[in-house]
């Protein structure tokens, strides 16, 4: 049946062209997809643009939008074992991961569901003046454009969705090219839940033929993105002559700090999650490992010694703790980072190699990595690999930690692991991420802000200010009592 979803209607690639795509844990064909293109893109803004101008949603009560909302969580519910299995075979992420995700992705509808039936955003201002009644309102930002990655498809597009839709505006959803699958199955499930034709379009394809004309077109007010750092600078670039509103979330290089008071089981076991989780492709993954140099090679060892031993396998094999990357062009990627590495004078502790078990040899495997002794300068310490590789670097004393923690263009996360409070928290507020954690690791809820400062991008997704995102104050100004001002007599 036909993929792209414009105005209302199903409908295929004006090139008729289809996209192949393989999982990437053994290769299997989990579907062919239609490749949009610039037309398709053209005729989606369209349709968002009209429904935007004469459409119900954005007239639609509040109330009525969150009720619409609360619906789509209750249907991502349902079909929840469709859905993960659907994530599963286009990322190739453990099937119970994908699971986990889908709780996560009607938990975020069901928040900006009750946060949008709440209302309660506009106030009225006091001026000072009887005669005049002045207040704020909150209105949609108009036609938003939606691009995200494939490392947490349906997760990343629920973020930007749910709001959108909130603020009561209307959308064009472009998903990575790779990764389109559950997309395409929450556009069905929008439908199901009664919005209005237009309102929600999507369109699938590669970042230079959609993406790009979409985050040019004059009829688009906003583009919200989340994906690297060099695509967003193109995407900045692209709605400048505009004057878009723009929100980026791109990537991290996340400095994981650990000082030798810590709770060393709970530092220990996290340093693994931080970084091996779906194979190191988190936006938030703490790639960096800091440790405090009289900790440093005990807790090395204990890190490399269970890295080792970490079962990698496909999604429904239910002993894999961890997955392949998402293609082997990523892999190649990965592969060259932990090469440089080792030629500006990394140690190897572990893993920079593929697994030779042949039962992975269809799928992207890349065992997990540990490289010691590593400094800042050095290229796999400064670039995001966005894979299961972590670099180790000393540090002295506390001052030393905030410095090499901050010694990044990014921003995105953060942790640190230590029993003194005063010190944790010190710490934590010196370190420059739009998300830190203390003894903990990836935990978020949607209550609560996510986003970046530095080059991992600006602008805020979950939580209040995530709604805000897509919405505009507006003064609305009454003259209760007008009489002629008389200034020109
Ligand atoms: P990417 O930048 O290659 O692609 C992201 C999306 O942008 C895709 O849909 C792609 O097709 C599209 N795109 C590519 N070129 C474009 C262009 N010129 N114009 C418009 N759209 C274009 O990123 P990726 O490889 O899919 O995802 C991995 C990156 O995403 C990592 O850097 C990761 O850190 C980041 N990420 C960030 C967060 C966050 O919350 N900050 C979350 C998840 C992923």
């Amino acid at each position: 049946m036909p993929e792209l979803f414009i105005g209302g209607t199903w409908t295929t690639a004006v090139s008729g062209q289809v996209r192949e795509i393989r999982c990437p844990a053994d290769g299997t064909l989990a579907g062919a997809v239609d490749e949009g293109g610039p037309k398709d893109a053209a005729a989606a803004v369209a349709a968002a643009r009209d429904a935007f101008d004469r459409g119900p949603w954005p007239a639609t009560p509040a109330v009525e939008r969150g009720r619409l909302l609360l619906r789509v969580a209750d249907l991502l519910e349902r079909d929840r074992a469709a859905l993960a299995r659907a994530e599963s075979l286009d990322t190739g992420k453990r099937l119970v991961e994908s699971e986990y995700d889908m709780d996560d992705i009607a938990s975020c509808f069901r928040y900006f569901g009750n946060l949008t039936a709440a209302g309660g955003t506009d106030r009225i201002v006091d001026t000072g003046n009887p005669e005049i009644d002045s207040r704020v309102v909150h209105e949609p930002v108009g036609v938003c454009v939606l691009i995200t990655p494939w490392n947490y498809p349906l997760l990343q597009t629920a973020w930007k969705v749910a709001p959108a839709l909130g603020a009561g505006n209307t959308f064009v959803l472009k998903p990575s090219e790779l990764t389109p699958h559950t997309a395409i199955l929450l556009m069905r499930l929008l439908t199901e839940a009664g919005l209005p034709g237009g309102t929600a379009n999507l369109v699938l394809g590669t970042g230079p033929a959609v993406g790009a004309p979409l985050t040019e077109d004059p009829r688009v007010d906003m583009v919200s993105f989340t994906g690297g750092l060099v695509t967003g600078r193109r995407i900045m670039a692209a709605a400048a002559p505009t004057v878009k509103k723009v929100a980026l979330e791109l990537g991290g290089k996340n400095p994981n700090v650990v000082f030798a008071d810590a709770d060393y089981e709970a530092a220990v076991d996290y340093a693994l999650t931080a970084v091996f989780l779906h194979s190191g492709q988190v936006c938030s993954a703490g790639a960096r490992l800091l440790v405090q140099d009289e900790l440093h090679d005990a807790f090395v060892e204990d890190v490399v010694a269970r890295a080792r031993v970490i079962p990698l396998g496909g999604p429904f094999d239910e002993h894999a703790r961890t997955g392949p990357l998402i293609s082997a062009a990523h892999r190649d990627k990965i592969e060259a980072y932990v090469a440089a590495g080792i030629a500006e004078g990394a140690v190897l502790r572990c893993g920079g190699a593929r697994p030779d078990d042949p039962e992975l040899r269809d799928g992207y495997y890349y065992l997990p990595t540990v490289l010691d002794e590593c400094t800042p300068e050095m290229t796999v310490v400064r670039d995001e690999s966005f894979g299961p590789v972590l670099t180790v670097e000393r540090f002295r004393d506390e001052a030393e930690a905030v410095l090499l923690a901050n010694d990044t263009v990014y921003g995105l996360s953060g942790a640190v692991w230590s029993q003194d409070v005063g010190r944790a928290h010190r710490v934590a507020a010196r370190i420059r991420a739009g998300t830190v954690w203390i003894n903990d690791f990836q935990p978020y809820v949607p209550q609560a802000e996510w986003g970046g400062m530095k080059q991992s991008g600006f602008g805020r997704e979950l939580g209040p200010a995530g709604l805000a995102e897509y919405q505009e104050a507006k003064h609305v100004w009454r003259n209760l009592a007008p009489r002629p001002q008389r200034w020109f007599e």
